[in-house]
């Protein structure tokens, strides 16, 4: 239960970030904010890239995918529709001792022995009793000296005080506190009460807030009691007097097993949702009608602008809609450096196909997962491509991506959602992971990996929700579908109309709102199985979801790699070297001429920049000796160095006009002609 050391491999992480200007902390002079994080000159170069690389593979280089650029801040009934203002949350608590948050769903279950507190209340300690009697004294000598003193009560009043000496307890003292109250002399009763019940307020509570400990089995209990103890001083009992001690063993089974804080052991409260998406006012007016969010996905821009995009694309189904830009979720516990963020960016593509009855009523049948293309790796998207095709085709589609970038298959993992993690709505979600240091292992000591990207089978939940909510037509028309419809025999039209009323019913039934009525429901279903025969019918969709940060993150991992060395005089140094693909590295090539001091070099030198310049991100630098130059190109990540030396100005006449390129990975050093230069690199960036 003690505090996990932080994985060392992330700190380094971490710390060569800030070092060289990758990731900072948002707002750091200010001692930061939690889930905030601003790219460096380095970390911003890696962003730009990373993007640039998705909006290119995503949109320019296909025919099917338009791009969009929409407002982070759009109207609430997009959120309304979408499902996010009443059920984006996470189960949130907090440890009752140190108020630190916790996702509920994110604790693991431990086992060992709980100790239970019914409660407690302040001991009696000489400090206090003294100070009490003190009190006493001077209530019960007022009241002796009080002129309108009655016998009775000034010896129920000697009474308490003598009972609370004996007893050493003080609910005499909060009797005695009572008599004087009735007493209610106007001889400054009033002021000796008040101090008396302040002193009582703040000396004498109790409390019947349950507490309780787990600890691992075979821990002394007294640690369990000094918790305890801690937590009801928390709540202003002072030297408190723990209730009966109940003791009870649990395993990981057992129902309370995820209600410790695994760092302390203390109790957690009770899990309560937690809306993700943070709150703002459009307008000056601070009103309910005023309310918007800003988005915690990007992806709903693209299902309320699908109509436009459409119309003006001149696209038809099948077909995307791509945009990358900042979304926002008020994390309940960020963590992991960037992974979990409360601002991040996404990169996101949704992909409109025809459903799966469409396809059989144009094309006789599906091509599903279950009769695979005799070309599985590379497929070629195909018109009787259902909803289970497209979905592996984007799965492969994102995982060459990612290679593409230099995440090996082996970095990768994937998770399969299971059918009770599912949406109601969704027909599948795939999972990309990849192998962060921090990722958990499994008992076997295998790492599956943490989140990179989903990509979920939606079905049309998204569109109809839009339709439902905004009232506006978000189907389409088919000429295929229309002409073939006609051609179906009636058989196969009632089966294919059968099964997508079912499949609309579900739907509308399982997001039905509370005035909507079931022959409201099976009317709107049959409507739109109607629609078939006219070649009507909204679209699904396939969702690849990715997050920016996460993959910037992703591969900072995977290119961290040091050396140590150790000199003669036995003093070792360690050299990290970020192992980018060159299509991410932040600076393509570094351009050193071999001395400064040198004009006829510089100059060399900076010609050589200017012409690499308009093509590609290059760092110029003629500082310190090449091999030092060399480390610090090699921690930035920058694949090639290109030198400039003598020889290049013509001192040996056979090289004139050549370079000596050092490869990062491998420190292999070749010379170039100038005029191959751009050809080389442009072909290793690429
Ligand atoms: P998680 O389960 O990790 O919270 P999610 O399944 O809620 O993620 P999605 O809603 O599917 O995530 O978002 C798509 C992608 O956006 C994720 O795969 C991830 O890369 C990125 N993403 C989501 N939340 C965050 C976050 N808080 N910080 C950084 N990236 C995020």
């Amino acid at each position: 239960m003690a505090e996990p050391k932080e994985n060392l491999q992330m700190e380094k992480i971490v710390s060569l970030c800030k070092r060289r200007g990758f990731v900072f902390q948002s707002s750091e002079i200010y001692g930061g904010l939690n889930g905030f994080w601003d790219y460096g000159p380095l970390g911003a170069e890696l962003k730009r890239n990373v993007k640039e690389l998705w909006w290119h593979a995503m949109t320019r280089q296909r025919d099917d995918v338009a791009g969009l650029e929409a407002t982070i801040i759009m109207s609430p009934q997009i959120w309304k529709a979408s499902g996010h203002v009443d059920t984006f949350s996470d189960p949130m608590c907090d440890c009752l001792l140190t108020k630190k948050r916790f996702r509920a769903d994110q604790i693991e279950p431990q086992s060992g022995i709980v100790y239970h507190y019914p409660g407690a209340r302040s001991s009696f300690t000489n400090e206090l009793k003294q100070s009490l009697d003190n009190q006493l004294d001077a209530a019960v000598v007022f009241r002796i000296h009080d002129p309108k003193d009655r016998e009775a009560d000034r010896k129920a009043a000697e009474k308490s005080l003598s009972d609370l000496r004996k007893e050493n307890d003080l609910s005499s003292w909060l009797k005695l506190q009572e008599a004087i109250v009735t007493l209610g002399s106007e001889y400054n009763v009033r002021e000796l009460v008040e101090t008396i019940s302040n002193f009582c307020v703040k000396h004498g509570k109790s409390s019947n807030f349950s507490f309780a400990v787990l600890l691992a089995a075979g821990k002394p209990p007294e640690s369990a009691r000094k918790l305890a103890k801690e937590f009801y001083s928390q709540r202003g009992i002072l030297e408190p007097e723990l209730g009966e001690e109940r003791i009870e063993k649990i395993g990981l089974d057992h129902p309370l097993a995820t209600r410790f804080n695994p760092e302390n052991g203390s109790l957690l409260s009770e899990p309560r949702p937690f809306n993700l998406m943070f709150k703002t006012y459009v307008g000056p007016v601070e009103s309910e009608d005023g309310i918007a969010y800003l988005r915690p996905e990007t992806a709903q821009a693209i299902f309320a602008q699908f109509k436009n995009v459409l119309e003006t694309s001149r696209q038809k189904v099948p077909f995307g809609i791509a945009q990358v830009g900042k979304a926002f979720r008020n994390e309940v516990t960020p963590r992991n450096f960037t992974f979990r963020s409360r601002e991040f960016e996404q990169m996101e593509l949704e992909f409109f196909i025809k459903p799966d009855e469409v396809i059989e009523a144009i094309h006789g049948s599906v091509a599903t997962l279950e009769t695979p293309d005799p070309k599985p790796k590379t497929p070629e998207p195909q018109p009787n491509w259902g909803w289970q095709a497209w979905h592996q085709y984007w799965v492969e589609e994102r995982v060459r991506f990612y290679e593409g970038l230099g995440l090996s298959r082996d970095t990768l993992g994937f998770h399969r959602q299971t059918p009770a993690e599912l949406a109601h709505y969704a027909r599948a979600c795939t999972d990309i992971l990849f192998k962060f240091p921090f990722s958990k292992k499994d008992e076997q000591g295998n790492v599956a990996g943490d989140e990179l990207e989903g990509i979920a089978a939606r079905s049309d939940f998204d569109l109809s929700q839009h339709q439902r909510f905004s009232g506006k037509p978000m189907g389409v028309f088919d000429e295929e579908l229309r002409a073939a419809w006609a051609k179906l025999p009636k058989e196969k039209q009632d089966d294919l109309w059968k099964r997508y009323y079912d499949n609309r019913k579900n739907y509308l039934t399982k997001s039905a709102k509370p005035d909507e009525t079931a022959e409201q429901i099976s009317k709107q279903s049959t409507d739109d199985a109607n629609g078939l025969a006219r070649g009507q019918y909204i679209p699904h969709v396939i969702e690849p979801s990715a997050g920016v940060d996460r993959l910037i993150l992703a591969l900072i991992a995977n290119a961290y790699s040091e050396v140590t060395e150790t000199d003669d005089k036995g003093k070792s140094e360690t050299r990290v070297t970020m192992k980018f693909h060159p299509r991410v590295a932040p600076f393509k090539a570094g351009i050193f001429p071999l001395l400064k001091n040198k004009p006829d070099l510089v100059a060399k030198a900076q010609a050589v920049r200017d012409l690499l310049r308009p093509w590609m991100n290059v760092f110029y630098d003629e500082g310190g000796s090449i091999g030092k130059r060399y480390a610090r190109q090699d921690e930035a990540g920058t694949p090639f160095c290109v030198t400039i030396d003598f020889d290049t100005l013509g001192e040996k006449p056979e090289l004139l006009d050549t370079v000596t390129i050092r490869h990062r990975d491998d420190g292999r050093q070749e010379r170039l002609k100038i005029s191959e230069l751009l050809a080389f690199l442009l072909l290793k960036i690429r």
